[in-house]
C-alpha cells in the first residue's frame, strides 16, 4: 500500500490534459481553410495562440484547488504555475519579432490576411499593452521579495495586472488574430476569457462569502516558543456557525484571514499544527516573519477569524504501518505535530522517529508534550541544534547525512517513509541526501515548502521540472508543427 498520496499517474494525467488544451485553439486554427503563409509568421501565430491560452489558464492554476493540492500538493501547483509563466512570457517576447509580413491596413484584396498583417489602431495597441504589462507582471513576480511593499498589495496587483493583460490580450487576439476571428475561436476566447474570471471570483468573492458563513473566533494564543505562537481557534456560534466541523487531514493547511471575511486582501497560509480530533478547537502555530506575524502574539481572544482549507498533500495514509522518519526545522515542526498528535489520537502503532532541527534551544517547539508522546507511543525524538547550550545532550549541527546514518539503520533508512517541512534550503538539502545518498525514492519523500521559489531545482522539486519541461516541449512541438503544416 503506498504511504503517501503522491499520485504520479494524476500528475501524468493532468500533465497530457494541460498540453492537449493549450493545443486546442492551434487545433482550431489549423482546421480553418486559410492560404498558407511563410513558416515564421505562422509560427508566430502559433506561439501567441498557445501563449494566450497559457496566460488564461494560469488563472486556474494560481486558484484554490482543495482536492488537487490534497494529490499532487499546493508547492506543485503554485511551482507549474511560475514555470509556465515565464515559458509564456518567452513565446511572447518573440511573437512581434519572427513576422516576415508587412504589417498595417492590409490591402483590400488581402481577404485572409496571408500577404500582409492588418493591424488597425486599437488591436494594435492593445496587443502593445498586453505585450508591456505581461513583461511587468513576470518581472515583479520574480523580484517580489525586494519590492519595498507588502505581500498583500503585490498579491493584490499581481491578479489586478493579470486580468488587465488578459482582456487587452483577448482584444488583440480577437481583433487581429489571423486565425481568431473565426467565430468558433473567438467564442471559445471569450469563454475562456469568463473561466479566467471566474477563478479570480472565486479566490476573491465566492470563498470569502463562503468564509462569512463559518466564522470563528480566537480561542486562545499562547507563546510556543522564541517569537513563535500557538494560536487557536474554535467557531464562533454567536456570530452564526453551524457548529459543524471543518474536516482536514493531519498535515494539512489553511488560509487565515482575521477581522472580516470579505474586501480584506490580507489573508495567510498556516499549517494547522492541532489533530484533526481536536476539534472544536483547530490550533495553527506560527512564527513571526513579517508584518502580519511579527503582530500573532498580540492576537486577543474573541478576535474574528475566518480560514479557507483545508490544502496541501502532507499526509499520510492511514493504517500505513512502515517506519516513519519526520524531519522538521523551525517552525516546519507544525504540520509534523499535526501528524504525531493524530497517530497518537488514532492509537497507530507505527514506529516514528522526529528529527527537529533549530538555531537554539530556546526555539524547541512542543518539548514536553514530544517527551510525554515517547513514552505513549513507538517515538524517538532528536532534537538537533546548531548553537546548543553548554551541557546539551542531544544532537548538533544540522540534519545532514552523518547524523541519519548514525540515528538510523540502513534498512530503516531504506524501507522508511519521510516527510519534510522546514526552510527551503534546509527541505533541498535533505531531499539531496535522501534521494542521493539513500536511494529512497522520490515516491517515499513528502515535503511541505512555505515558500514557493520559481528557481528550485534540488531534491524531489527536479521531478517537477522535468514535468514542466516536457510541457513545454510538447507545446513548442505543437506550434512547429502548426506553422510547417
Ligand atoms: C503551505 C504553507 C504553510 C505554511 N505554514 C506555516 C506555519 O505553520 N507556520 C508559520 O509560521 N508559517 C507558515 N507558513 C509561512 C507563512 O505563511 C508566512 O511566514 C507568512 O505568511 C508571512 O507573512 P508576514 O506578513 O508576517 O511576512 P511578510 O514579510 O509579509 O512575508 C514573508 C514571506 O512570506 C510569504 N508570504 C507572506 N504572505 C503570504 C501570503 N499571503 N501567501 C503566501 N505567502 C506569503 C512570502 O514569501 C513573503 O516573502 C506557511 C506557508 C505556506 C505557503
Amino acid at each position: 500500500m503506498r504511504a503517501f498520496r503522491s499520485d504520479a499517474g494524476l500528475a501524468v494525467v493532468l500533465l497530457a490534459g494541460y498540453v492537449a488544451l493549450m493545443l486546442l485553439p492551434l487545433a482550431l486554427a489549423a482546421l480553418q481553410d486559410r492560404d498558407p503563409r511563410p513558416f515564421r509568421d505562422d509560427l508566430s501565430s502559433g506561439l501567441a495562440l498557445v501563449a494566450f491560452a497559457m496566460l488564461l489558464a494560469e488563472f486556474v492554476l494560481s486558484g484554490r484547488h482543495r482536492g488537487l493540492s490534497a494529490r499532487v500538493g499546493m508547492d506543485s501547483i503554485m511551482r507549474f504555475h511560475q514555470f509556465m509563466a515565464h515559458v509564456l512570457v518567452a513565446f511572447i517576447l518573440i511573437h512581434p519579432f519572427l513576422y516576415s509580413l508587412p504589417m498595417g491596413v492590409a490591402p483590400y484584396a488581402d481577404v485572409d490576411r496571408s500577404t500582409w498583417l492588418a493591424l488597425a489602431t486599437w488591436p494594435a495597441i492593445t496587443g502593445t499593452l498586453a505585450w508591456l504589462g505581461l513583461f511587468m507582471l513576470v518581472f515583479l513576480a520574480a523580484v517580489r521579495d525586494q519590492l519595498p511593499y507588502r505581500y498583500e498589495v503585490w498579491r493584490a496587483g499581481h491578479a489586478l495586472g493579470a486580468l488587465a493583460v488578459a482582456v487587452l490580450a483577448w482584444h488583440h487576439t480577437v481583433w487581429a488574430g489571423r486565425y481568431s476571428n473565426d467565430p468558433v475561436l473567438a467564442a471559445i476566447w471569450s469563454l475562456a476569457l469568463a473561466a479566467a474570471v471566474i477563478a479570480l471570483l472565486h479566490v476573491h468573492l465566492v470563498i470569502p462569502v463562503l468564509q462569512s458563513r463559518r466564522p470563528l473566533r480566537v480561542a486562545e494564543v499562547r507563546r510556543e516558543a522564541e517569537r513563535t505562537w500557538t494560536v487557536e481557534l474554535e467557531p464562533d456560534r454567536e456570530r452564526g456557525h453551524p457548529g459543524i466541523a471543518f474536516p482536514f487531514r493531519a498535515g494539512q493547511f489553511v488560509w487565515l484571514k482575521l477581522g472580516r471575511p470579505i474586501g480584506r486582501i490580507t489573508e495567510h497560509p498556516f499549517s494547522i499544527s492541532s489533530a484533526p480530533g481536536s476539534w472544536p478547537r483547530i490550533a495553527l502555530t506560527i512564527k513571526e516573519a513579517g508584518d502580519f506575524t511579527d503582530h500573532i502574539g498580540e492576537l486577543a481572544p474573541g478576535t474574528p477569524a475566518y480560514l479557507d482549507g483545508p490544502y496541501g498533500n502532507f499526509t499520510l495514509v492511514p493504517g500505513d504501518r512502515r517506519p516513519l522518519v519526520l524531519l522538521a526545522g523551525g517552525v516546519g515542526m507544525a504540520p509534523v505535530m499535526s501528524l504525531l498528535r493524530d497517530l497518537r489520537d488514532r492509537g497507530e502503532s507505527r514506529s516514528v522517529q522526529v528529527f527537529q532541527a533549530n538555531r537554539h534551544a530556546g526555539q524547541i517547539l512542543y518539548r514536553e508534550e514530544l517527551e510525554a508522546m515517547q513514552e505513549a507511543m513507538d517515538l524517538r525524538v532528536h532534537h538537533v541544534l546548531q548553537e546548543p547550550p553548554p551541557q546539551w545532550q542531544g544532537e548538533t549541527g544540522l540534519i545532514a547525512a552523518e547524523l541519519l546514518r548514525a540515528r538510523l539503520p540502513e534498512d530503516a533508512r531504506r524501507d522508511a517513509q519521510w516527510a519534510v517541512c522546514g526552510p527551503p534550503a534546509m527541505i533541498d538539502a535533505v531531499e539531496t541526501v535522501l534521494l542521493r545518498d539513500f536511494r529512497v525514492p522520490a515516491g517515499a519523500i513528502l515535503s511541505e515548502r512555505f515558500y514557493y521559489r520559481f528557481g528550485d531545482a534540488a531534491g524531489t522539486a527536479r521531478r517537477f521540472l522535468w514535468a514542466a519541461g516536457t510541457a513545454t516541449l510538447g507545446l513548442l512541438a505543437g506550434a512547429l508543427w502548426f506553422a510547417m503544416r
